[in-house]
């Protein structure tokens, strides 16, 4: 299983950029697969109960690396036509909170003990280390984003929605952009979980193509796709790319159960999720 330590571990093996780092220096890593000229970005746990989302993406980035390496047509395909920038793990320190919780030795121990209220953080912590909520932390109705959270009784930093003091606050998201905006992605998926659901708009927008394109990979996984609206519109990554760019973003929503979702439900996702990931390099979005 990939905590940080493990995922550090193993991407020092291979070609790998670090595209920035978590407030505990904590190296945010990105792992390229093909040459094409479609450039996508694949991202996973924002979410400190979602590591199972960084085991799905590197299970389908070893699955294209060896599938090249066999010369498997239908990756060589994938790689000649696209290029998948993957960044397994976008909130290390959170997931590390969740995986092996609160010790006495940890920097942020007295704010943790305060934000956790007795809970254990493997129950509830979703945000950065700094208690922001990484996914609400994006350039997307940031403002409205706040006051609907403040309307629900999220006021102040704690471990899941807190947005933060603004925009891009926080060094994994701010990454993350800079990232974004530096490769110019196609497109972009945004990894979470749960609900076997497809997300896609940003408010009322949505590029052309989006429903479309939505659908088809909603089918391949046999998940609903659904345009984005309220909280789910606002202030996340995909609802910026959507807004920024104006191209297709979208929210993953893997699985379905109680988060963090069991170790043991990777192979019912994975098995799910891969035929959508395959079909990426016959999506051809029109504004490019
Ligand atoms: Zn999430």
């Amino acid at each position: 299983m990939y905590d940080y330590e493990q995922l550090k571990k193993t991407v020092n093996t291979l070609p790998h950029q670090v595209i920035g780092q978590s407030v505990l220096h904590r190296n945010l890593y990105l792992l390229r697969v093909g040459k094409g000229s479609r450039r996508i970005l694949l991202h996973a746990a924002h979410h400190g109960l979602e590591q199972i989302t960084t085991e799905v993406l590197m299970r389908f980035y070893f699955e294209c690396v060896d599938g090249i390496q066999n010369r498997d047509p239908l990756f060589l395909e994938l790689a000649d036509r696209l290029t998948l920038d993957f960044v397994p793990m976008v909130n290390p320190d959170g997931v590390e909170l969740v995986l092996h919780g609160l010790s006495g030795e940890h920097p942020y121990y007295y704010d943790l003990k305060e934000m956790l209220k007795g809970q254990r953080p493997s129950e509830v912590w979703q945000a950065n280390i700094r208690s922001v909520d990484l996914n609400h932390n994006y350039d997307a109705g940031f403002e409205r984003s706040k006051a609907l959270l403040e309307a629900q009784g999220v006021t102040a930093p704690g471990p899941t929605r807190y947005p933060g003091p603004f925009p891009e606050s926080e060094p994994e998201s701010h990454a993350l952009a800079e990232l974004t905006r530096q490769q110019d992605y196609h497109m972009t998926l945004s990894f979470h979980a749960q609900g076997e659901v497809i997300y896609y708009g940003y408010l009322n927008y949505a590029p052309p193509d989006a429903e479309g394109i939505g659908q088809k990979l909603a089918d391949a996984a046999g998940y609903t796709l659904e345009k984005a609206e309220g909280i789910v519109a606002l202030g996340g990554y995909k609802d910026w790319y959507t807004k920024a760019f104006r191209r297709c973003g979208y929210t993953v929503e893997v699985g379905r159960g109680k988060n963090p979702l069991p170790a043991s439900d990777l192979s019912d996702i994975y098995r799910k999720i891969r035929p959508m990931l395959l079909m990426l390099s016959a999506c051809q979005s029109t504004d490019k």
